[in-house]
């Protein structure tokens, strides 16, 4: 799909669907009228293809793939999806020389960007942050629509940072890290001690507990849903995940537990607030336009040429 394929805004729903979330590989869906991405490709490119046709999408129709982080439990169908279907793969430098390195994707459609950059497809802002993870340049994501509803990924952290922190504040979906619970991660005898060392570690795994009081933190207006995602298979299940959030008295979300093998319903992410009737911009605008879509935000430039649409055809002054 070409990033000016769709001349007009189409109003329609912003949704994300989990195709399937743990240890195991992780893969979801964020639509709006307009637009498609993946957020990372952590299944064969044969279940990926299988999980979006079972949501209804063709996987020619994608706009792009975003990867956080190029470990296999996110990357593991890549190369076989983007030798099939020409789909943009939007990550940061370091991790598509990592990938490159693998064999990975040498004929993808590469689009790069520095980790802290806001960049825009078509009419999905989406925001990158860093987090502390065992990785070359891991990154996490907020992609806002133009309501201003937005749906945070935050999964393969060791520690929130304040930064993080800030990044996921106002949004109404969260995707976060609910990894393992650390009594079964400490029984396990599979694992050797350096790995569980690691999974702790500053730059591994959150853990229940530790998700659940950094959702407990940045739970104010903005945040209705939370989907636990990333559970070890061996370390943790659904009900201790839950568990985790409900002892800190956050029953009054809605909360769902991701899975590893099917794929999730349909979820409307909704602003927290009526959206303002729509203000279609000057040309100025049009030059800068983070800037224009959130005052507050600072714009900074990526490292390539994005399209982006507000519904017009941009006109230019004499
Ligand atoms: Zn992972
Ligand atoms: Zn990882």
């Amino acid at each position: 799909m070409d990033f000016l394929e769709n001349a007009v805004y189409k109003s329609g729903v912003f949704s994300l669907t989990v195709l399937g979330s743990g240890s195991g590989g992780n893969c979801a869906l964020v639509e709006t009228a307009n637009t498609r991405v993946l957020i990372d490709a952590g299944f064969s490119a044969r279940q990926i293809c299988q999980r979006l046709e079972s949501a209804g999408i063709r996987p020619d129709s994608l706009s792009a793939i975003l990867l956080t982080h190029e470990h296999g439990d996110h990357t593991a169908g890549l190369e076989v999806f983007c030798r099939k279907h020409t789909v943009p793969i939007f990550c940061t430098r370091l991790t598509a020389e990592q990938l490159r390195r693998a064999n990975i994707g040498e004929n993808a459609r590469w689009q790069l960007f520095e980790a802290g950059s806001t960049f825009r497809i078509q009419d999905l802002e989406i925001e990158s942050f860093y987090v502390p993870h065992d990785a070359v340049d891991p990154v996490a994501f907020v992609l806002r629509d133009r309501d201003g509803a937005a749906v945070g990924f935050l999964t393969d952290l060791g520690h929130a940072t304040k930064a993080a922190r800030e990044r996921i504040r106002k949004v109404n979906v969260l995707v976060v890290e609910t990894n393992h619970d650390e009594k079964l991660l400490q029984l396990d005898v599979k694992r050797p001690w350096s790995v569980k060392q690691r999974i702790l570690s500053r730059h591994g795994h959150l853990s229940n507990r530790a998700a659940a009081q950094l959702v407990a933190d940045i739970a104010g207006d903005a945040l209705r849903t939370v989907i636990l995602g990333h559970l070890s298979r061996e370390c943790n299940n659904p009900d201790l995940a839950l568990e985790a959030m409900h002892q800190l008295g956050l029953d009054q979300l809605e909360l769902i537990c991701a899975a590893q093998d099917a794929v999730s319903a349909r979820l409307q992410i909704r602003p927290a607030y009526a959206p303002k009737p729509l203000e279609l911009p000057q040309v100025d605008d049009q030059i800068s336009p983070i800037n224009y879509h959130n005052g507050h935000e600072q714009y900074t430039e990526s490292l390539f040429d994005i399209a982006w649409d507000w519904g017009q055809t941009p006109t230019r002054k004499a």
